[in-house]
């Protein structure tokens, strides 16, 4: 089976990578001449709205997937009138706007930080008063690691605030001063079957997500079959086929969504060595209509983002608990080229390793990496 591939960073190269032992093969349609993916399958190079481009990956594919969520819509639906594409290009739509994604949680009954929509200066000050302070300011398209938002905790916070953001569409969200951030990845096959990983624990720095760790610790039952309850509602409602990810603020018994990405997703990378089906190789059976494989975590493990450079590999290697990836990405600030997966057998050794991990995996590769 050709799977197409919008999209040519790091994930559609774990996605194309996890494909081959399946017998599948890959084109990535890509604006840049070289890519992450399009070092590992063959190429399209042109624009996500070039549709001399996306009918060339149209003709090549028998299914087509995508690992961004900013692919345009109108281009999403118009390969689906030639080709099967999944997930539905409905789930783009409601994930590329921030807004409607709120909504959209919150009509299914899944609890969300408040939030008011904000389209000018009185709608701003008006949600302000409602919702109060500290809140986060944030534009509703385009925002990722961080970019377009910022904390409001004092007056002249909201005047800075607006004097960066103001004139755009965008969301004022309660802050939410939570215990910490996890992540649940759940996958929905053609004929409706879902599965769901364990939660994820993620520690994020400069708005990037820096460590998960898997299974998340201290959670009661209840806490994971809600995540994954909620998941499904999800899954179900958009008709969905393929991974999806929904982002978690932990706030003591509460279960806020901040946001979901209707793809594979980087605290999902730990899968490759510490899950029985990767999250890459479930997406795949997923889309290519094949049975969803078994999501249970092997051990406990954690993984850690290389943002910049990648450390150096004998370094890296030399901790046998290490498994490293990169990407084929050059250098740049800010930028994630590799990630490494370092596994325990158990809880306790986990807790005893962590710290050392976490030491030899801090982050002083993207201020002098080369
Ligand atoms: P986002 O781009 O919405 O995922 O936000 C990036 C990061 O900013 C999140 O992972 C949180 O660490 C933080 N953040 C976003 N929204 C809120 C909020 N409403 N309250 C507290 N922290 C937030």
């Amino acid at each position: 089976m050709r799977v197409g591939i919008l999209g040519g960073g790091q994930l559609g190269r774990m996605i194309a990578l996890a494909g081959y032992p399946l017998g599948l093969r890959f084109t990535v349609l890509e604006p840049g001449e070289e890519s992450s993916a399009g070092q590992v399958c063959t190429q399209i190079s042109g624009e996500f709205d070039d549709y001399r481009a996306l009918y060339e990956l149209a003709k090549v594919s028998d299914v087509i997937t995508f690992e961004f969520e900013n692919v345009p819509v109108e281009s999403a639906r118009w390969l689906a009138e030639r080709v099967p594409v999944f997930p539905p290009p409905r789930a783009l739509e409601v994930s590329q706007e921030r807004l409607t994604e709120k909504q959209f949680f919150a009509s299914l009954g899944i609890p969300t930080p408040e939030f008011a929509a904000v389209n000018s200066r009185e709608e701003f000050d008006a949600a302000v008063r409602k919702i109060g302070l500290p809140s986060v300011l944030k534009t509703r398209r385009f925002g990722y690691d961080g970019k377009g938002q910022a904390v409001l905790r004092t007056p002249a916070d909201c005047e800075a605030a607006w004097t960066k953001l103001g004139g755009r569409p965008l969301i004022l969200e309660a802050f939410v001063s939570f215990d910490r951030e996890l992540s649940i990845i759940a996958v929905r096959s053609r004929c409706g079957e879902i599965a769901s990983y364990p939660l994820i624990e993620n520690v994020h720095r400069d708005g990037i997500l820096h460590r998960s760790v898997v299974p998340a610790g201290n959670l009661g039952e209840e806490l994971t079959e809600r995540a994954a309850e909620y998941a499904s509602r999800v899954l179900t409602e958009l008709d969905y086929v393929g991974v999806l990810t929904i982002e978690w603020f932990q706030d003591g018994p509460r279960l806020l969504a901040n946001e979901m990405a209707p793809r594979v997703h980087n605290s999902g990378h730990w899968t490759i060595d510490s899950a029985f089906t990767s999250q890459f190789e479930n997406h795949l059976r997923a889309v290519c209509g094949l049975p969803l494989g078994r999501c249970d975590a092997v051990g406990h493990t954690a993984m850690y983002n290389f943002i910049g450079a990648v450390p150096e590999i004998a370094g890296v290697l030399a901790n046998p608990d290490a498994r490293l990836h990169t990407y084929g990405k050059s250098f740049r600030a800010g930028r994630k080229v590799g990630h490494v997966t370092m596994r325990a057998a158990n809880a306790e050794e986990l807790a005893e390793k962590l710290p050392e991990w976490d030491r030899q995996f801090e982050r002083p590769q993207d201020v002098n990496g080369s």
